[in-house]
């Protein structure tokens, strides 16, 4: 007798969910990012208890045709790449094709979409079922709502792990400002169990998004930071950077993107804290939020299935180059320093 079988979809995407989905924080990531994609330009989130209750993004993109609602729910489903190449220098903040079938598989997810030029709207529901999703007439505008409730109702070891409402809001939030900075252009609003908590419009000038930042981020951050724009060897890096003076006990200010992309580098982590290393007292972290621009082919996003992480294709380069505009940027207020040392 065989000893070998395939798993059945639904476990298969059940287990891949473990990967992306581990809060809600996670899956408020995926489903604005596909909202970006589609060239949203109002996002609204609405959380319900932590998100655990319920998690819904509606957008005003290009929505999904009545054909590709059902597709769209199945594990390596994607309109955003075709051949390998076009994973060489992805431009869409997604291209695995798996967020909604692994969010599918461990909530209550409902898509209503209408497509741009039609004039009927389509709903698909799955509740971590194998077989495909039924598609039913639904009244909405342009554009896509997601709905996901009770996360991890069939999977309840995973549920165990989920902490509190108020942890997992902030969870959210934070994933929802790192998305919100990443796209000034496009008005997001966050509700949770009906209260706004955040209403941001688009921000063009760059007034409107100091303003942004400091809504976001803390508004004394503006006031102790410095704008800085560097370009160099095919990277520019552009954002603020916090003063010395406002160091925090946490790095719990830190914000940097890499082609418009939250990331977590230790390249980049330890960059930065050198340029600090003279201006910081021991223990302290700096505040940011700063933008690395650079050829997207020289960068690789398909490191590990959150896309936290990147490979840089020159990791020296890119190092140097942000240790060295950071480094500048600080020296030049670094006469203020002596003076805090004599003390
Ligand atoms: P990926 O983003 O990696 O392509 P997803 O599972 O997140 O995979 O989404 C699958 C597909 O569903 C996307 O490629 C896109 O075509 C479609 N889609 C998902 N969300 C939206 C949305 N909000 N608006 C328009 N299309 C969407
Ligand atoms: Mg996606």
């Amino acid at each position: 007798m065989s000893r070998i079988h395939l798993l059945s979809p639904r476990l298969a995407n059940q287990i891949a969910a473990g990967e992306v989905v581990e809060r809600p924080a996670n899956i408020i990531k995926e489903l604005v990012e596909n909202s970006l994609d589609a060239g949203a330009q109002h996002i609204d989130v609405d959380a319900e208890q932590g998100g655990i209750k319920l998690l819904r993004v509606r957008d005003d993109g290009h929505g999904i045709g009545k054909d590709d609602l059902p597709l769209s729910l199945s594990r390596h489903a994607t309109s955003k790449i075709t051949t390998l190449d076009d994973l060489e220098a992805v431009g869409t903040m997604g291209f695995r094709g798996e967020a909604l079938a692994s969010i599918s598989s461990v909530s209550r997810l409902t898509l209503t979409s209408r497509e741009k030029g039609s004039d009927e709207a389509w709903q698909v529901k799955a509740e971590g079922r194998d077989m495909q999703a039924e598609v039913s007439p639904a009244a909405h505008p342009t554009g896509t709502t997601v709905e996901a409730r009770d996360l991890f109702f069939n999977t309840p070891a995973r549920r165990k792990f989920l902490r509190t409402e108020k942890t997992e809001f902030s969870h959210l939030e934070d994933t929802l400002k790192k998305l919100a900075l990443s796209r000034y252009d496009v008005a997001f609003t966050l509700r949770h169990n009906n209260r706004v908590i955040h209403s941001l419009r688009p921000a063009a000038r760059t007034i409107d998004r100091e303003k942004r930042v400091a809504t976001l981020l803390n508004p004394q951050f503006m006031d102790n930071a410095v704008h800085i724009e560097t370009e160099g060897a095919g990277l520019t890096i552009e954002g603020w950077v916090g003063l010395p003076t406002f160091s925090r006990s946490q790095g719990d200010m830190q914000y940097f993107f890499v082609n418009g992309r939250a990331v977590r580098d230790k390249l980049v982590v330890h960059a930065i804290k050198q340029a600090y290393r003279d201006v910081l007292y021991h223990g302290r972290h700096p505040a940011f939020v700063l933008y690395l621009w650079l050829d997207p082919k020289l960068v690789d996003v398909n490191v590990h299935p959150t896309k936290h992480e990147v490979r840089f294709r020159d990791g020296r380069l890119v190092h140097d180059f942000i240790f060295r505009s950071l480094h500048r940027a600080l020296a030049d207020i670094r006469p203020e320093q002596p003076t805090a040392n004599l003390q």
